[in-house]
């Protein structure tokens, strides 16, 4: 496959440090098997994350420069909402201090607003697939999380374009099965991080909000990841090959009535979130109310005025075509160089990571024992590449039965920061990721030591089990 080289110079470089197999050993025994646990400094290419860990531009970098850090009417606050509203069409916002920050102020608000308009007493939120802290939020709103993503998305070997879409028929039925009044809110992740970064047809927003306008149930969008969704529509949906990445982006969003981002992936900022509505001023009013205690004053919301201004440049950034069709490329790279060797990856690759089936790779660990997680581990060890599992790890527990949840895959994720390592990185990668692969069979699963009570992949201590 061909490599599309960086549409960028390099004009400051942070070095990074090989390690022995010792001392991994070492750091990896110390961090009790879990790779969150990890020092940064004992890692030689961090996959962990796309989050935060992104290159900003030099345009970023010199508008943190001109933070007016005022406590409330920052100049740069405006300059943000102006941005907001040009990218996505939505007047009112708030900034928050990352994607989770957006998630508390918003769901306890649409729950509220459910009981008022609809009264509705159990509150159930639907999305194609919740995200781990969107889960967590929505649960600590007192509602329940149903993920219904189109099938397909399970298949790892089916080359479905749309691993993102939410299955409309099964959406249908489980509005009926709850109740129209007890949905609090269809949340559309774009795109769908759980299902391996896989994106949402535009098609299938519009038919989502259809039936949310049908039923008055507000559409939320989950929207780390719009500029790479909407390159995707670019590529693979009929009749947008002539419009650009704005235009497509600007046609998503009309499609819901809310917005929650997380500034952190697209966007490209080290730390930063927004909550946005588009016209509901009752509900905005009401996310506004909780974000002065909780976040901050409403035109910082826990950000400082630079961090607003290298956000407001950021949203600019992640839109650049040349930019979004370099990254995506470099993923489906790594994908293809792993698919080529015969490392069962969910196909065809996502925006933003790979991922790894350790379902397939080792059948021979059951779900409770972790295989993505063992995984990870060995990877760590073979060649200091940090990764991170998406799977039954992941999933927890039912906080109702504390039962195992079932999870459709065990993923070793491979996540990509952006503009942060070159086309040579991943090839590096993905020799490590193809000699663990050779010996999988040989690898262990993982117990708790430890197991934290919610988000437990966090903070967990684990051993190998024998
Ligand atoms: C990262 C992410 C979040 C949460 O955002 P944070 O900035 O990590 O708090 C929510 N939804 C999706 C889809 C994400 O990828």
């Amino acid at each position: 496959m061909k490599r599309i080289p960086e549409p960028f110079r390099i004009k400051m470089v942070e070095p990074i440090r090989m390690t022995t197999l010792a001392d991994r050993e070492e750091a990896l025994k110390l961090a009790g098997y879990n790779p969150f646990a990890l020092k940064s400094e004992d890692v030689y290419i961090d996959l962990l994350t796309d989050s935060g860990t992104g290159a900003m531009s030099e345009s970023q970098w010199a508008g943190l420069m001109l933070g007016d850090e005022a406590y409330a009417g920052s100049r740069n606050y405006y300059h943000l909402k102006a941005t907001v509203e040009e990218v996505f069409g939505y007047r009112d916002f708030v900034p928050t201090h990352q994607g989770r920050g957006a998630e508390q102020l918003l769901f306890p608000c649409l729950v509220e607003k459910m009981q008022r308009e609809r009264g509705g007493s159990h509150p159930v939120f639907i999305s194609n697939f919740h995200f781990d802290t969107t889960a967590a939020h929505v649960e600590l709103s007192g509602a329940q999380a149903i993920n219904l993503v189109d099938e397909r998305a399970f298949d790892t070997e089916s080359d479905f374009s749309w691993k993102g879409n939410i299955d409309l028929q099964k959406l249908e039925d489980c509005v009926c099965h709850y109740g129209v009044e007890n949905i609090a809110a269809i949340i559309m992740t774009i795109t769908c991080n759980s299902t391996g970064g896989q994106p949402v047809s535009m098609a299938n927003l519009k038919a989502v909000y259809a039936l949310g306008r049908q039923y008055r149930i507000p559409v939320v969008m989950d929207s780390a990841r719009f500029c790479e969704n909407a390159w995707f529509i670019k590529q693979r949906e009929e009749g947008f090959q002539y419009k650009s990445i704005k235009e497509i982006v600007r046609q998503m969003f009309r499609y819901a009535d809310m917005l929650t981002l997380s500034a952190k992936k697209d966007p490209m900022v080290n730390i930063g979130g927004l909550c946005a509505v588009r016209d509901d001023p009752v509900l905005f009013q009401a996310v506004q109310s909780r974000c002065v205690p909780l976040e901050g004053f409403v035109t910082y919301g826990g950000l400082a005025g630079r961090d607003m201004e290298a956000l407001a440049r950021g949203l600019f950034d992640g839109l650049d075509e040349d930019f979004l069709t370099y990254r995506i490329k470099q993923v489906e790279y790594l994908g293809s160089r792993l698919h080529d060797a015969d490392v069962p990856v969910q196909w065809p690759p996502g925006g933003h990571a790979v991922f790894v089936d350790a379902k397939k790779l080792l059948p021979h660990i059951p779900p409770e024992r972790f295989p993505a997680q063992a995984l990870c581990n060995a990877l760590y060890l073979e060649a200091g590449v940090r990764a991170v599992e998406i799977g039954s790890l992941l999933m927890g527990r039912d906080p109702v039965t504390n039962n195992q949840k079932p999870s459709p895959f065990e993923f070793m994720r491979l996540t990509i920061p952006r503009r942060v390592y070159t086309n040579d990185h991943m090839d590096y990668v993905a020799d490590a990721v193809i000699a663990v692969a050779r010996c999988a069979r040989a690898l262990k699963g993982l117990e708790f030591e430890y197991e934290p009570p919610v988000l437990r992949h966090f903070m967990a201590v684990m051993r190998p089990s024998l």
